[in-house]
């Protein structure tokens, strides 16, 4: 029996730490199962022109279908991927699938767009940059339809090499979009050093919308997007009255639980195919 009060703080804090990290390591080994046993899947989410109300493309989401039926979300794998240097294994098996769905998707809807999640400075390696576009082709997708999203703690740690990557992948049609854009500190940097197609301003400015300093934000990052050339997506639009604001600062798109939240690929075709000219009959947008 240990003597818990000769056990100073620093070593309490290791065994703690070594918990963790062996806690870390069977969870990691089940996911790298999962991840082979393709039990993680991309559901999706449809992307609006917010000036027509119509459905230009679906960001690809992933999930994990457990064995029990249950679905769950990313961030209780996502992390963990992360921390057990699996995140890129889990992006490609994500990608892979969600090409695969694209291709068919886009024999109904011509030139419908996707875009793909990216964590862990993937871009900072051409090879995986090759992968991805290696993937593309072999679904028979156009680059030119598919947008890869990073977040602020994707983007490359050296800007110079990650930008010669980050443009070759644009050299080769992909898009590429800042995710959660406005939320970290090196948000404005990223824009003068990296080079961009959009950015999705963080579900956080929707929930503002409407509050006179926030709508100032988000109309001085529109007017500096615009000035770049960028698009503007906005993120997690719930309600018509967030809609017309976004609408109404200037952006370009939005997602959010307003149109749909992240479906099964099967649920995606029956709701493209419920659309009416391109709306979804829920659309609030317009008419
Ligand atoms: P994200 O890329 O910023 O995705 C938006 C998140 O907001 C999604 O959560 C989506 O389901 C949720 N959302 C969409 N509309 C609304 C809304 O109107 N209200 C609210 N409250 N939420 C909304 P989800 O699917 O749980 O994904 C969380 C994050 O996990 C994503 O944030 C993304 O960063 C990451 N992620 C998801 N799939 C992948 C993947 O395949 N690879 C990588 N690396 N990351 C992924
Ligand atoms: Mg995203
Ligand atoms: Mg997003
Ligand atoms: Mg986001």
């Amino acid at each position: 029996v240990r003597d818990l009060a000769a056990i100073t703080g620093d070593q309490l804090d290791l065994l703690r730490r070594a918990d963790a990290l062996e806690d870390d390591h069977r969870a990691g080994a089940e996911l790298a199962a999962a991840i082979r046993g393709g039990e993680i899947v991309p559901w999706y989410q449809p992307m609006l022109d917010l000036a027509t109300g119509r459905v230009i493309g679906v960001e690809a989401l992933a999930r994990r279908r457990m064995p029990s039926g249950a679905v769950v979300g990313p961030q209780t794998f996502i992390p963990l991927a992360e921390r057990t240097d699996q995140i890129v294994d889990l992006d490609l098996a994500v990608i892979r699938r969600a090409l695969t769905d694209l291709a068919v998707l886009q024999e109904g809807y011509p030139g419908l767009r996707m875009s793909l999640n990216l964590s862990g400075r993937q871009l900072d390696r051409r090879d995986w940059a090759e992968q991805v576009l290696a993937l593309t082709r072999a679904a028979g997708v156009a680059p030119e339809t598919v947008e890869l999203e990073l977040t602020e703690t994707a983007r490359p740690a050296d800007p110079a090499s990650g930008a010669a990557t980050m443009q070759w992948v644009r050299d080769q049609g992909f898009e590429i979009w800042f995710d959660d854009f406005g939320t970290g500190w090196s948000a404005l940097q990223d824009l003068m050093q990296l080079p961009v197609d959009g950015i999705k301003l963080d579900r956080s400015f929707a929930d503002e919308l409407g509050s006179h300093a926030d709508d100032a934000i988000i109309r001085a990052l529109i007017a500096a997007a615009r000035e770049l050339g960028l698009q503007v997506t906005i993120e997690g639009i719930e309600t018509a009255e967030q809609a017309e604001l976004a609408r109404a600062l200037g952006c370009d798109h939005a997602q959010g639980y307003l149109w749909s939240p992240a479906v099964p690929v099967e649920d995606l075709v029956a709701m493209l195919a419920s659309t009416v000219d391109g709306r979804l009959p829920s659309s609030a947008t317009r008419d």
